[in-house]
């Protein structure tokens, strides 16, 4: 089945959301499409937001997004489903489906954002299992000898949400990622370890092999070990990508726009989501449909 509109909207996180707002505002019609049955994204992870005014944390912003979405009627509609290509052409846009089915608009704004990296997928890191990642372990998950591998930012948001646990944190992250691991180096919960490699053996209790970033090397055992190694982007086939894998809206299709986490390393916050969501669909309004509506 191919159903149209005027916009197709890729993702339903802040970016993605805030672009289906901002295209009722101007009286465009969106479909926006997203695996999860409710709308909100990474903001359902979010348990304590600090950067967003208003909002304490990202469940209550996300729902509120969910109503807001609710009351745009024939304006918006919500399509669960996984788009796995995109197609732009002269006059419209495609989007394929998982299921073989595909939606057609005049133009298309994708903000699929990022996901998070398995330890696998890292060169610094040798290991044959997959490992469970810090995000999704509370602290009863976590033994008393607990290594995280990555500095990530979760990393300070997992120190925060439970701000009551005294459980100990031992990080061994890449030195470059010194930076990121400053807002977390005064917690005394945490110890921090620059590396250049970790192999990791064993299933619980763990051994790890750490060669320091000043190339001394160390054995730690360990009860549990979880992963905090970052995210890549999560482009699509059809969309247009730089190098570092990342889908700047400047280099798309005109029909097409980006917006949110996707469209660069720098900046990943709700805050430009939503920005950048909103700019994507003005973008493509003023482009092409301002006369037409
Ligand atoms: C643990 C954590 C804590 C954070 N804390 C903060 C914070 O305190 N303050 C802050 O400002 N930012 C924070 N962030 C960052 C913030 O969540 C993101 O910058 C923001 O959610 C990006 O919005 P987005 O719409 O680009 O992407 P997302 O919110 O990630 O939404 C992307 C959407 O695209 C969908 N999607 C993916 N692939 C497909 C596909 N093939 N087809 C259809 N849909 C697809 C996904 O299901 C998802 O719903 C945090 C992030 C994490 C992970």
């Amino acid at each position: 089945m191919t159903r149209t509109t005027q916009l197709l909207i890729v993702g339903a996180g802040p970016a993605g959301c805030l672009a289906a707002t901002t295209a009722a505002s101007v009286g465009m019609t969106s479909l926006l499409i997203d695996p999860s049955p409710v709308p909100g994204g990474t903001l359902w992870r979010i348990g304590h937001l600090a950067n967003w005014p208003g909002w304490t944390d990202g469940l209550s912003y996300a729902r509120t997004l969910g109503q807001t979405l609710a009351g745009l009627d024939a304006h918006c509609s919500y399509l669960q489903g996984t788009v796995v290509r995109v197609e732009p052409g002269d006059n419209e846009v495609r989007a394929v489906l998982s299921d073989g089915t595909s939606v057609v608009g005049e133009l298309l704004v994708a903000a699929t954002g990022v996901h998070t990296a398995e330890a696998t997928e890292v060169p610094w890191i040798t290991c044959a299992q997959a490992l469970p990642q810090l995000t999704g372990a509370s602290p009863s998950d976590l033994g008393a000898l607990t290594v995280v591998l990555g500095g990530d930012r979760p990393l300070g948001t997992w120190l925060r949400t439970h701000r009551d646990t005294d459980q100990k944190l031992t990080v061994c992250h890449p030195a470059r990622d010194t930076y990121k691991v400053d807002e977390v180096r005064a917690d005394p919960r945490v110890q921090l370890h620059p590396v250049r490699a970790v192999r990791v053996t064993g299933s619980g209790p763990f051994e790890l092999d750490v060669l320091l970033a000043d190339g001394s090397q160390e054995t730690v055992e360990a009860d549990s070990v979880v992963t905090n190694v970052g995210t890549v982007p999560t482009s699509l086939p059809g969309l247009a990508a730089g190098e570092d894998g990342f889908c700047p809206p400047a280099i798309q299709h005109p029909r097409v726009l980006t917006a949110g986490d996707l469209c660069a390393r720098d900046g990943q916050r709700v805050a430009t989501a939503v920005g950048r969501g909103t700019d994507a669909a003005l973008t493509l309004y003023y482009r092409f449909l301002r006369q037409a509506v």
